[in-house]
Formats: structure tokens, sequence, C-alpha cells
């Protein structure tokens, strides 16, 4: 029987306080680690009820789903966060409606943003997607592809490159998951060294974000928990 808790309002209150149980439970500060609600599959009508809860950000792993979102929204002051593949042919959408890519993982993507942003003096922050799970289906960079990347995303000024993201290896097994996690955390801190400065690690979804939180997400994108089942 549908309740109180079934409601979106008591969705995202849960979450919120699961993602502050999780942060305390690692001596970490709440207030360090942000959840990205993720609407992907679910309709401007129930983007619109977010909204209305203080909700501004969302996640958006499709662009033609994004153009659909953002049209049936535009009276609201919303952000959009890109993080799922993107074809360099749909940069052009992404330059002009997001405010984010979390999903960046090639040059060739890079190049073709920074090609329509620059006429327009616009800048977007984006975070690399790092691969750290050994399934096929996930993308991003190979991480020993990471040095090279970003010494040549400095030359593409429009970019604002503020951090990594990643997918996590599904899985029952904690600590392979965790691996993941631990390794994007790695590959930030070792960048420090290469001169890159990257704060932010988006990385942890319904089902693993307090391993993600436990290694150091400043930042949890949660879909199936807020909106529901997809
Ligand atoms: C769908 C998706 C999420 C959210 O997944 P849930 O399990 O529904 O929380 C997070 N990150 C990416 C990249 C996604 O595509």
């Amino acid at each position: 029987m549908a309740g109180p808790t079934d409601t979106l309002a008591a969705r995202w209150t849960a979450v919120r306080e699961r993602v502050d149980a999780a942060c305390r439970e690692s001596g970490r500060d709440p207030a360090e680690v942000a959840v990205l609600p993720v609407s992907k599959t679910f309709g401007a009508p129930m983007v619109r009820e977010a909204a209305a809860l203080g909700l501004a950000r969302f996640g958006e792993n499709k662009v033609q789903e994004l153009r659909e979102k953002t049209a049936a929204l535009a009276d609201l002051p919303l952000e959009w966060v890109l993080i799922g593949h993107l074809q360099t042919n749909k940069a052009r959408d992404v330059a002009r409606l997001a405010s984010e890519v979390q999903s960046l993982d090639r040059l060739e993507l890079a190049q073709a943003l920074h090609r329509r942003l620059e006429p327009e003096g616009r800048t977007l922050d984006v975070l690399v997607q790092v691969k750290t799970s050994p399934e096929q289906s996930k993308h991003g960079l190979p991480p020993d592809e990471l040095p090279g990347l970003l010494d040549r995303l400095r030359d593409y000024p429009t970019l604002r490159v503020r951090g990594l993201m990643t997918m996590a290896v599904q899985s029952d097994d904690a600590d392979a998951v965790r691996a993941c996690f631990r390794q994007l955390r790695d590959l930030r801190d070792a960048a420090a060294g290469w001169g890159h400065v990257l704060p932010r690690l988006s990385m942890g979804m319904s089902g693993d974000f307090p391993l993600a939180i436990a290694e150091g997400a400043t930042e949890v994108r949660i879909g199936t928990a807020i909106f529901g089942r997809r």
C-alpha cells in the first residue's frame, strides 16, 4: 500500500539521511558529500516535483532526454549534468544545455565541446570518467591514459577540469567494488603530483554509495533510491 514513505519527498529525505550516516561512519563531514539526483528515464513532471523540494541539479545520460526536459522545464533555474557516454556529434547540444559533463573520456570529445563553447564565451565544468572496472560495458578512460589526457586538456580553457568520475564493477563483492573507488581516489592523489588539482570525486550510486563515501567520494549519483525503479 502506498504510504508516506513512497513519496518523492520521503525518499529524498531518506537518501540524504543515509548519505549523512555513511559520512559519520567514515569520520567525514556530511557537508563534503553532495548528492546528484539522477533523473534519467523519469519525465519532466517528476523533475518538476523534485525541483519543488529544492533540488536544482540533475544528472542525465542521454542528450535527447536532456533536450526534452530542458525544453519542458525552461521556466525553472535548473542545472543539468551529463553522466552518460557522449557521441562527439552531440557536443553542440551539450555545450548549449548542460552546465557540466562528468563523462569526459577522450580527447576528441574535449575538442568537440571546446569548439562549441569558445564562440559562445562559455565554460563547462568537466570530470574525467575513468574505467576502474573490468566490465566491457563500462565506458571510461583507461587509468594509464589519465596523465596524458589531463596534460592535453590544458589546451582547452573552456573546459574546467574539476575531478574524476567512475562507475564501480557491479558485484556483490564489497571488496571488489571498493577497490574501484579506491583506485579513483589514488589516481586523484597521484594527479596532484603531476600538477593537476582535482578536488572532486564523483563515485557511488544507489547500490554502492556507502562504500564510495568511505573511499572519499565528494559526490554520489543517485537515481533509483530517489526516483524509483526504472
Ligand atoms: C543511472 C546512473 C546512476 C544512478 O544509478 P542508480 O543505481 O539508479 O542510483 C549513476 N551514475 C551513472 C553514470 C548512471 O548512468
